[in-house]
């Protein structure tokens, strides 16, 4: 029949096997947050290059999948947003960081703030602010151990009323905020100046570039200036080689992250980190 005909056209059309594999996907997400040994974080150190400490592990999420091995949160996370199971996993992982560092704590170990990554749909949720407070209290963790890492894109939507009042609730619980992806996003000087992120995390896009593009060093000089003019902390992403890491620290900046020091590792490898650290 016609007007069959044309649905089911439609319906193939829609259904290429990009968006087949992509529902499959979102399917077996859904398992996943179940299971801890798929779905799980890594850690990477966050170094004072001055002093050598850590002064943050930013915790990143990691799916093990039965069949396709790792996959990559630049996939999986886009296809929790889009289908709103980021709130879930966004919980999920909360709790699993939350937990983790308590447990480092009670083995002893050094440890250092943790941060944690929230989507943007997560900012969106009125609670948000109820929910962190209650796992900071049962994993007895002080607020000011965890850092709330926000993109720029989704503070650039904070001029809602909603989100703002998300953000100052968890500034009043004492939590950090960090402003991640800077300079890629929307954020405009006023949102900064409203919400004063503790910090500012600037992109690797940018760091990548020192040494090489004189265009990118001007962005990063001047980005520095202006976190240093608002009072906020920054940290440089993606630091891989030392000239990067000079450049930097000669332009005032000297909190770093970056395969130069540590890929993200799983949770009992940076463990170790921690616990050969020299002591101060
Ligand atoms: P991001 O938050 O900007 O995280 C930093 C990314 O840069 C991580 O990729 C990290 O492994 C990578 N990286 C760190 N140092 C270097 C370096 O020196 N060189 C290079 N080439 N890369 C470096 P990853 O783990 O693949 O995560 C990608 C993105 O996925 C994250 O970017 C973040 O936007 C998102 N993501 C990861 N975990 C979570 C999570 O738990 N929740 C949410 N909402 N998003 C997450
Ligand atoms: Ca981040
Ligand atoms: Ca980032
Ligand atoms: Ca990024």
């Amino acid at each position: 029949r016609r007007a069959g005909g044309t649905t089911w056209a439609r319906y193939h059309a829609e259904h290429t096997p990009a968006q087949q594999a992509r529902e499959a996907l979102e399917n077996d997400l859904r398992l996943a947050l179940g299971r801890p040994d798929e779905m799980h974080l890594h850690y990477q150190p966050i170094i004072n290059f001055r002093t050598g400490q850590v002064v943050c592990m930013e915790s990143l999420a990691r799916w093990q999948h039965p069949r396709l091995g790792m996959v990559s949160p630049e996939r999986f996370i886009p296809i929790a947003e889009e289908s709103s199971l980021i709130v879930a996993l966004g919980h999920r992982l909360l709790d699993t960081a939350l937990a983790q560092w308590q447990s480092w704590r009670q083995a002893g170990l050094p440890v250092a703030p943790v941060s944690v990554n929230l989507s943007g749909r997560q900012l969106c949720k009125p609670d948000l602010a109820d929910d962190v407070a209650a796992l900071l209290h049962r994993h007895q963790m002080p607020p000011a151990m965890l850092q709330l890492e926000i993109t720029e894109t989704a503070l650039a939507q904070a001029g809602t009323a909603p989100i703002s009042r998300t953000l100052d609730a968890l500034k009043a619980l004492g939590v950090s905020i960090a402003l991640d992806d800077f300079g890629c996003g929307y954020a405009n000087l006023q949102q900064l100046y409203r919400f004063r992120p503790e910090q500012i995390k600037i992109d690797r896009s940018f760091i990548s570039k020192i040494g090489l593009d004189p265009h990118s060093e001007v962005i990063v000089a001047a980005l520095l200036s202006l976190s240093q003019n608002f009072g906020v902390g920054v940290v440089a992403e993606g630091v891989e080689t030392l000239e990067q890491a000079n450049w930097l620290w000669r332009h005032g900046c000297d909190v770093l992250q970056g395969f130069l020091f540590s890929r993200p590792l799983p949770a009992t490898e940076m463990a170790a980190y921690l616990r050969d650290l020299p002591q101060s």
